[in-house]
């Protein structure tokens, strides 16, 4: 039974799927889930306890100890690790790096499954993520993959560190995002794919207003 609206954004990374969902979810008032943040987060976790990231079954016998939970704050939202807000820590291109591992383990993934399905029965959802239409929300009203260029999703990602402050050139952005695409892409289980019934949104060519406003519309005509 549907009882809340869940509105699923899936695509690879710098596809500008957070973008748009924080806007969107401004815009309707849902609750933003950026779930690549979660599993950044199992990842931070794994880098401080020194833990390989490949090491599912070490990983998996710390699955009690890790302690993730989300807050919102002025529509945007924190991440915490225990007490420890590490909404800044999973941002660095490493942190990605160990995301990527991490999110490639079947028990990461189903250790991560109720606690996003949960929250999308509270609350009215917009997701982001890799496989919220396929395995997470597979009955989200709206489903949406977005896709756009490997050079200008790079591109997109360079400018959004550099504002960050954070080092990096844009060699290195583009090399990890062609890696963890194809560690997301390649994976046996939940890969970066479009659910059958997903909207293919290919916004290469659009401005952020365009972006919206397209997506707005893709929204209501599904929910009307
Ligand atoms: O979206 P973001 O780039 O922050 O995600 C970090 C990593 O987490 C991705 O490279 C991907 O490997 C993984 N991820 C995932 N499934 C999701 C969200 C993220 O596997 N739903």
């Amino acid at each position: 039974m549907n009882s809340t609206v869940k509105i699923a954004i899936d695509g690879p990374s710098g596809s500008g799927k957070s973008t748009l969902a924080k806007a969107l979810s401004k815009e309707l008032g849902y609750v933003y889930v950026d779930t690549g943040a979660i599993y950044r987060t199992v990842g931070l976790y794994a880098k401080r306890n020194n833990i390989d990231p490949h090491d599912e079954e070490t990983l998996a016998s710390h699955f009690d100890d890790i302690h993730i939970s989300l807050k919102w704050q002025d529509g945007s939202q924190k991440i915490f690790l225990g007490e420890d807000d590490v909404s800044e820590d999973i941002r660095t291109p490493e942190a990605s790096m160990y995301a990527s591992a991490v999110s490639a383990l079947p028990k990461v993934r189903s250790f991560l499954l109720s606690m996003q399905r949960q929250i999308a029965e509270r609350e009215n959802v917009i997701m982001d993520g890799r496989d919220i239409g396929t395995v997470i929300l597979p009955d989200a009203q709206v489903k949406i993959f977005m896709h756009a260029d490997g050079a200008i999703r790079a591109q997109r990602r360079y400018k959004e560190l550099l504002e960050k402050g954070k080092k990096v050139t844009y060699e290195e952005v583009y090399n990890d995002m062609c890696l963890r695409d194809k560690n997301d892409s390649s994976r046996a289980v939940a890969p970066c794919v479009p659910a059958k019934d997903a909207v293919i949104f290919d916004n290469g060519s659009l401005t952020f207003e365009e972006t919206v406003k397209q997506a707005i519309k893709i929204i209501e005509e599904k929910l009307s």
